[in-house]
Order: C-alpha cells, then sequence, then structure tokens
C-alpha cells in the first residue's frame, strides 16, 4: 500500500496516524460549526507504534484539556468531547491522568461554580505521549525519521522543587529568545503549533510544542553521534553547588541555601 517507512522505528509503515493525535482538536459540533480541524498533521506509521500510541490518545487528550491557563477553545474542548470521554468510562479516564486527585468547586463569578479537578500528574506517561509526537512531527518537518535521543520538558507543570522550578524558567526564556523569529507550524494554532530552532554549534536543536495557547512543552534533539557539550554551570547545578546564571539582564540563581 505504501513505500513508506515508520515515523518512530524505520519499519515498512501499515498505516498513517495524526500527530499530535486527532482527538485533542475540538469537533465543530461542540464549537459553534467553527473549523479546527484544517490541514491536520499525519505521518506514516508500522502497527506496533500506531496501536501503542492509539492508547494514549484519550490520555493525553484529557491531561491537556482541563488545564489552567489555557485559551477559550481549550476550555469549549475540556466542556464538550473530554467530558464526554470521561462521562463514558465512569471517571476512570481521569484515575488514569492523575495519580491521585482531588475535587473541588472554584467560583467564577456570583453563584457560577465549575467544577476543578487537582492532582499529580503521570509524568512519565506524558512524556511519553510527547515524545511520540515529538518524533512525528520531526519524519513531518524534515522528511525523515529522527535517530538520537530526546529531552522532555513539561513547561506548565507546577514543580514543588525551587531548582527545578527556576530551571524551567530559565528553559523558557532561553528558547523564547532562541524562536523570536522561527516560524509557528499548524494550520490550526489556537489548538496546536509547533517551532523549530536553528541548530546550535553542537549539533542540538529545540522543539516547542504549545496547546490551547498555553501548554508549552520543551522538547531537546540530541542526535547520534554528537558530543553532548559540556557546559559548566549545569555541572554545577547538578552537584548541588550554589550558581548563577544570566541570561540577558535576568539572574537565575540555583542551590541557593
Ligand atoms: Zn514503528
Amino acid at each position: 500500500m505504501t513505500q513508506d517507512s515508520c515515523y518512530k522505528c524505520g519499519h515498512p509503515a501499515t498505516t498513517r496516524e495524526h500527530v499530535p493525535p486527532k482527538c485533542i482538536f475540538p469537533e465543530s459540533k461542540d464549537m459553534g460549526g467553527e473549523n479546527f480541524r484544517k490541514n491536520l498533521i499525519t505521518v506514516p506509521s508500522c502497527e506496533v507504534h500506531n496501536l501503542e500510541k492509539s492508547h494514549d490518545d484519550e490520555f493525553l487528550m484529557v491531561s491537556l484539556a482541563g488545564i489552567f491557563g489555557n485559551n477559550s477553545i481549550g476550555y469549549m474542548h475540556k466542556l464538550g468531547k473530554v467530558d464526554r470521554a470521561i462521562r463514558r468510562t465512569s471517571e476512570r479516564l481521569l484515575d488514569k491522568v492523575f495519580l491521585r486527585k482531588k475535587r473541588y468547586l472554584y467560583e467564577a463569578a456570583d453563584n457560577k461554580f465549575f467544577e476543578v479537578i487537582w492532582g499529580t500528574p503521570d509524568q512519565i506517561r506524558l512524556e511519553k505521549c510527547f515524545e511520540h509526537i515529538a518524533y512525528g512531527l520531526h519524519y513531518h518537518h524534515f522528511g525523515r525519521r529522527f535517530s538520537g535521543a530526546t529531552k522532555i520538558l513539561l513547561g506548565y507543570l507546577h514543580n514543588e522543587d525551587a531548582d527545578s522550578r527556576t530551571f524551567i524558567e530559565f528553559i523558557k526564556d532561553k528558547v523564547s529568545i532562541d524562536l523570536a523569529t522561527a516560524e509557528k507550524h499548524g494550520s490550526n494554532d489556537d489548538v496546536f503549533y509547533y517551532q523549530f530552532s536553528e541548530t546550535d554549534q553542537f549539533g542540538l536543536y529545540m522543539m516547542k510544542l504549545v496547546f490551547y495557547g498555553g501548554v508549552d512543552i520543551f522538547i531537546a534533539f540530541l542526535p547520534d553521534n554528537q558530543e553532548m557539550p559540556f557546559n559548566l554551570g549545569m555541572e554545577l547545578i547538578k552537584s548541588g553547588i550554589h550558581t548563577v546564571i544570566t541570561l540577558g539582564d535576568k539572574k537565575y540563581e540555583f542551590n541557593k541555601s
């Protein structure tokens, strides 16, 4: 049927799949007829990777759509398709998305409440989902499979640890400088878009994913056969030594004691 090879493993492809998954794009019936599924991206896939990813699609949808800071499209999607999926599975979906969950009512205006679910996200599973998306988009964007290692940073998650918070802030600021003039790709950019950075002198490059205008994920691509650059600042941070990194006129302080 096709000569293409799988975006993830390179074996002969038997099907195509959506990256990101189609279910994160709202259906027009939930959006007053407006079309948020224009020119969705698909990549060739083998049976194994298609199946592996399809199990994660609904998990990802529920994980992303209910997050504070999303634009109104994310919120409408949450009220429509996402809540239908949750009801259909009698909440088992939520138990998968949040390892520990709590519900409370949030008062948006006088006497207008909506329910908020707050919990500990399944970060390992989320990172795996975003890794699949990163591989798929890499294939789509460059026309070839990525071979190497990826490092995923979930910029939207709150971190309890002060150094992790500072580090995420640093990466966000650095990437936003690197991507200031980079093109936004994606035909439904209120739902999703991505950007790639230029390759740096070590052969590394970054991708940023943005969902519903507010959920940001950063992925570093480290191709095979590249020496990891030695970075004194990062080594000091890892070894627990008080370190200050400067970016422009902003300072980032690690291991404050
Ligand atoms: Zn495969």
